[in-house]
């Protein structure tokens, strides 16, 4: 545990608003969103500025006092719970929540880590910008973790990862300097792009405390539409269709089982599906316009839908009337964790395939999981475009202590799923990252090279492991 004496040198840097120490405080971040991992900590540290944070790794540093750094504490992989034993203070960037800049003319939003993703939407959409890029935990997660994990989310078909839209980062590194890398260089290659490891790092190498994020046109008009489809090979092959009749508009393409689609029925008020007929698969589409153009984007994706029904690829369809029938289909899309949540204890798993082989994989890995663990159900979801699924696996009916099924089987389970992932050619995480979940799984599966860089990049930066310990990166022993 880290002494009182220790803490009221953090308390002098940050003064009462920066600092608490009351345990009621403190206990709602000591937990991950999913319930799955659970610390300790002394202290919730909270800087107001860059300059406190670079105080407080200083301080850290020097006396050798770990830090997890915590945004919106929405990480899939525990990445911003503390370790258990209180060896670690939690370092909130929640209060540094200010748009600092916003040009429309430049495209170019300059935010603190701590502005949480709904307000940087809402204040482009009030420049006639957007942010795009969007997923279910956008009120409450922050730039600063949205970067730590290079979040993905719904529009990366169309606009990449969060790699794709910092254009610039300021951060401290964990002795306390200040990098400064705000400057929206549309080309610098003074070496190593310092930028570019802080983005997915985890919190493992440095706090990121402001980034240059890229803004596009906001939408002239957009078509939402729910098709339903009989396999994901179907699926697929609709994605493709779509592509060569509308090219870049298409901006969303989300799979969902329908089981998933049933549970959000059943578990989230307000819902109802948005078309008549069951199938096995659905697909939610979205096409946007920059520009008010003849024919509509609903004209547009009518037609193709057309075209699908001929070539069989679509069983079902609707397209949303209205603004608000709109977001009703979103709606669906973006409860699915927590309907799953809600439906009782599963293993997730967030991994990429090349996207020619995720409809296989999607099937024949749910399959050969219920075959091997007897009572199961499995299913996926999510971005059928990026070979990118959220996979599913549900504890059997009656289930009624999920931990104890997690203790019991889970890590059979973890080896079977990303060991199909693997021979799939893919990743165990496409875009929630590793955090404490997946650090011995990366560890037994990634190559000697891989780790090991890993681990020299984190010893670089790092040398007193003072930054979020346990995540990541593979301890000594492990791989
Ligand atoms: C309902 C739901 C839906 C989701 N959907 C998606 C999705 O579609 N796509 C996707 O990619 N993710 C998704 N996520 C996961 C999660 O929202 C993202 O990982 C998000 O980027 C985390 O942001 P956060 O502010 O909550 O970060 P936190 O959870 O607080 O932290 C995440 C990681 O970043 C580190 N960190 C946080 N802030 C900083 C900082 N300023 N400097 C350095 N390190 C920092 C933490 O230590 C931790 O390792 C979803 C989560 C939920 C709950």
């Amino acid at each position: 545990m880290i002494d009182t004496e220790t803490l009221q040198k953090f308390r002098d840097i940050l003064g009462p608003k920066g600092f608490t120490d009351d345990p009621d405080d403190i206990a709602p971040w000591t937990s991950d969103w999913r319930g799955r991992y659970h610390g300790t900590a002394a202290a919730i540290l909270s800087p107001a500025s860059t300059q406190e944070v670079s105080q407080v790794l200083a301080l850290a540093n020097r006396l050798g006092v770990a830090v997890v750094p915590q945004g919106g504490n929405t990480s899939m992989v525990g990445g911003a719970t503390p370790p258990m034993d209180g060896s670690a203070l939690i370092l909130s960037l929640r209060r540094m929540n200010q748009i600092r800049s916003l040009s429309a003319k430049d495209n170019l939003a300059v935010c603190e880590a701590g502005v949480i993703l709904s307000t940087l939407h809402d204040a482009a959409a009030d420049a006639g910008r957007r942010f795009p890029l969007s997923l279910g935990a956008k009120g409450s997660a922050t730039i600063g973790g949205l970067i730590s994990t290079n979040a993905g989310g719904t529009q990366v078909l169309r606009h990449g990862t969060m790699r794709a839209l910092v254009d610039g980062i300021e951060a401290v590194l964990p002795d306390g300097s200040i990098y400064e890398g705000l400057d929206a260089l549309k080309k610098d290659n003074r070496g190593y792009d310092l930028k570019q490891l802080l983005i997915g790092a985890e919190g493992t190498i440095g706090i990121v405390t402001a980034a240059s994020l890229r803004l596009v046109p906001a939408i002239a008009d957009r078509a939402v539409g729910w098709v339903g489809v009989e396999t994901p090979e179907d699926a697929l092959a609709l994605l493709r269709m779509l592509e060569s009749r509308l090219g870049g508009m298409v901006e969303g393409f989300e799979i969902i089982a329908d089981d998933g689609l049933g549970h959000v029925l059943s578990h989230i008020p307000s819902t109802r599906s948005p078309i008549e007929t069951r199938t096995p698969w659905h697909v939610l589409i979205e096409v946007d316009l920059d520009e008010q153009t003849e024919p509509s984007a609903a004209e547009r994706l009518e037609g193709a839908l057309a075209e699908a029904f001929e070539a069989g690829l679509a069983k079902d369809a609707a397209v949303a009337a209205s603004e608000a029938q709109a977001e009703a289909f979103w709606k669906i899309r973006e409860s699915l964790s927590e309907a799953e949540r809600a439906q009782g204890p599963a293993l997730q798993y967030d991994v990429s395939v090349p996207v020619a082989r995720m409809p296989a994989f999607m099937t024949q890995a749910a399959a050969a999981a219920q075959q091997a663990f007897p009572g199961t159900t499995a299913s996926s979801f999510g971005h059928l475009g990026d070979g990118n699924v959220h996979f599913h696996v549900r504890a059997p009916k009656g289930t009624s202590d999920g931990p104890a099924w997690i203790a019991a089987d889970g890590g059979r389970i973890n080896a079977f799923v990303h060991d199909a992932v693997v021979a799939a050619g893919g990743s165990i995480s496409a875009e929630h990252g590793i955090g404490q979940m997946k650090r011995t799984e990366l560890a037994r599966l990634a190559s000697p090279a891989r780790i090991a860089t890993l681990r020299a990049i984190k010893a670089a930066f790092d040398p007193r492991g003072i930054m979020n310990p346990g995540k990541l990166v593979p301890l000594d022993g492990e791989g």
